[in-house]
């Protein structure tokens, strides 16, 4: 038996300071993890229980990259976000243990097409189309977990074309990175390979044809991105 045409291969994050890479097998997002930017969509922090959605590993792209803006979509808006990357299965895990998994972190951008987002959540439909699409995982290098220390009041901020847009601390997640894991690992068995996007502050926006986006959270390395035309 052969494969009728190539197999994808699981793309792979570059390690800070390695040669190793980490190969990437899910994305997992969770949503509205910040009060002030549940606040500005509309919403509010849902105190049950997160939500997430996901994007394809396909979807991932390295930091640095310069893309055409996404097809499709008016509205094109950054979210600039703390991931981290699991380095241990987890199944119905507790904090403690889920905190003990965590391989890595970094820096994303979550990349969404507001435009079809919103249309998706009044039509009480998936949000795929809005946030899993080509190019919309962007990411930056891994620092190991043990590098950066504990998630604590970390910087987390993001400039378009040089103007601060975001500006919070990770202190002001609803809920940490130990505690979002915990809650997937009742729903899924996580595995090395998996990665997690913790959500972003407030102060989200469109961008456009030129735009450079820079991203950074303390003890990280960063992230950024150009935009040319629509292809
Ligand atoms: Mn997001």
């Amino acid at each position: 038996m052969t494969a009728l045409f190539p197999a994808k291969t699981y793309p792979v994050l570059p390690v800070k300071g390695e040669t190793g890479t980490y190969p990437i097998a899910r994305i997992f997002c969770v949503g509205q993890n910040y009060a002030d930017h549940a606040i500005e969509m509309g919403s509010a922090v849902d105190q049950e229980a997160p939500f997430f959605f996901m994007k394809d590993a396909q979807s991932y792209v390295p930091s640095g990259a310069t893309l055409p803006i996404a097809p499709g979509t008016e509205n094109l808006h950054y979210e600039m976000e703390l991931y981290l990357v699991l380095g241990a299965p987890l199944f119905r895990a507790s904090p403690d243990e889920a905190e003990a998994a965590i391989w890595g972190y970094g820096c994303a951008l979550d990349m969404t097409r507001r435009d079809l987002q919103g249309e998706a959540k009044k039509k009480g439909r998936p949000w795929d189309f809005g946030k899993n699409f080509e190019q919309s995982a962007v990411m930056g290098p891994v620092t190991r977990a043990a590098d950066l220390g504990p998630v604590a009041d970390q910087r987390i901020w993001l400039r378009l074309d040089g103007e601060v847009r975001q500006d919070s601390t990770l202190a002001h997640m609803a809920r940490g990175p130990a505690e979002l894991l915990s809650y997937l690992s009742r729903f899924y068995h996580l595995e090395p390979g998996d990665v997690v996007m913790t959500g972003t502050p407030a102060g989200i926006g469109p961008v456009a044809e030129g735009s450079h986006i820079e991203g950074g959270i303390d003890g990280l390395e960063g992230v950024s991105l150009r935009y040319t035309a629509a292809e």
